[in-house]
């Protein structure tokens, strides 16, 4: 790919390690894209790749989604910020409103990160407490709160608490283990100052990691008998798990949801959701300040408004569609690895799945920390050569889109046969 072998070597000079994102690093180079559409991806070397990383789930509908991009452009033609509010946020808030039961106001931001940072600053606005909990391998964005023992990059790269984090901040963040009913109650009786419990209720940042029975419904119960508000970051499982998320498919009200990449199918937008006695404590309203020059623009939410309009209305075929193609995808690569004699484990659910080089099942943190990730390199790798693009990670997630066609998925199966016969050599 000589073309990206060049721009790398030009990007690596006026970007840190030429990326600006540290999960989008693979060795010898990432290649650089041209253009999208559909399921598809082409490098700037003309190399087309089957898109089976899908902008990290941001892309339930696929590249350039044909509703989505008639919705921008109209809304290019008569302006692209106003900072003042516009009718579409209203009719944006009333839909996700409709989709999420647990959330009776909303609040845009444009990151998921930046939704995070904002639900944990409410949940302690809010409860007067300072700590907070989150889970072993759980990623909620880059902010010092959250930066503790987090999944996706952070995992990848080693980095369990960043430099430049004030342990100050770190200090006030008790981590619990992930489907340990008892792990949860013993971290929540340590402290009478704990605002909230965070959790991505599917955990798709440590590869894909599904609750246990009643895991969930568990800790809505034990966070309640604490006083403790329960924020689901729905950022991966919101719209793409179900039209209303993790918490519509597994029956549990969090106090706070935050909402993010399949929101905009590809364009920049995040929510905050919750209780209206909870939300009205946002400024200026209330006193938790929260604010942003871009939060709300017209671009991403009208991105939005067709995404979650287009997304409704296909519900009863995408996400039986999606599942059905995740099953076939997942039970064909585990087939192809178990004829290689590959010991391995296949976790999937809903649109999402992920092979993990470890004989054990991978339930948690430390499972998965133990699946062997130089393997997971040689896949990478060799799935690339054989046009399949997934994110570069053991620890992150293959991801489904609409966009993908039934004969896509025999490409894929070929693909994962090629690279994973070099895996075992
Ligand atoms: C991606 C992700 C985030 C961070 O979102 P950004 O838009 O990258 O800031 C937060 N939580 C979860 C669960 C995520 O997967």
């Amino acid at each position: 790919m000589p073309k990206s072998k060049k721009l790398f070597e030009h990007a690596k000079r006026v970007i840190p390690s030429g990326v600006n994102s540290p999960v989008r690093h693979f060795e010898p180079y990432p290649f650089f894209v041209k253009r999208s559409n559909g399921s598809h991806i082409w490098d700037v070397d003309g190399k087309k790749f089957i898109d089976l990383c899908n902008g990290y789930g941001a892309l339930l509908l696929g590249h350039r989604r044909r509703e989505i991009i008639s919705a921008v452009s109209k809304q290019l033609n008569i302006g692209t910020l106003y900072c003042t509010p516009t009718e579409q946020e209203v009719e944006l808030s009333d839909m996700i409103k409709g989709n999420f039961p647990s959330i009776d106001m909303v609040r845009l931001v444009n990151s998921g990160g930046e939704a995070t940072m904002t639900a944990i600053r409410l949940a302690r606005g809010f409860t007067g407490k300072r700590k907070i909990v989150k889970f072993e391998g759980c990623y909620h964005g880059a902010h010092d709160s959250v930066l503790v023992k987090a999944g996706s990059g952070s995992a990848h790269h080693g980095i369990s608490v960043s430099k430049g984090g004030l342990d100050a901040v770190s200090k006030q963040t008790l981590v619990a283990k992930y489907n340990d009913f008892k792990d949860i109650e013993d971290v929540l009786a340590k402290s009478d100052d704990i605002a909230c419990v965070i959790v991505e209720p599917v955990m798709a940042n440590m590869g894909l990691i599904t609750p246990e029975k009643n895991f969930l419904k568990h800790l809505r119960k034990i966070t309640k008998q604490h006083n403790v508000l329960l924020i689901f970051d729905e950022v991966v499982t919101g719209f793409r798990v179900s039209p209303g998320g993790a918490q519509e498919h597994f029956g549990v009200q969090p106090d706070i949801t935050t909402l993010a990449k399949a929101l905009g199918n590809g364009f920049a937008i995040a929510a905050v959701g919750g209780k209206k006695h909870i939300m009205e404590q946002l400024a200026p309203g209330g006193m938790v300040y929260q604010a942003s020059t871009f939060a709300g623009n017209p671009i991403s939410v009208c991105a939005a408004l067709a995404s979650v309009k287009t997304m409704n209305r296909l519900k009863t075929k995408l996400y039986p569609k999606l599942e059905k193609y995740s099953t076939i995808l997942s039970n064909g690569i585990g087939d192809i690895a178990t004829d290689y004699g590959i010991a391995h484990s296949v976790n999937s659910f809903s649109s999402m799945l992920q092979i993990f080089f470890s004989a054990k099942p991978v339930t948690n943190y430390d499972t998965c920390m133990n699946a062997d990730t130089k393997k997971f390199k040689k896949l990478f790798s060799g799935l690339i050569r054989n046009g399949v693009f997934i994110a570069p990670s053991q620890f992150e997630v293959v991801f489904l889109s609409n966009a993908i066609q039934r004969d896509d998925l025999g490409i894929i199966l070929d693909s994962y046969s090629a690279a994973l016969r070099e895996v075992k050599d």
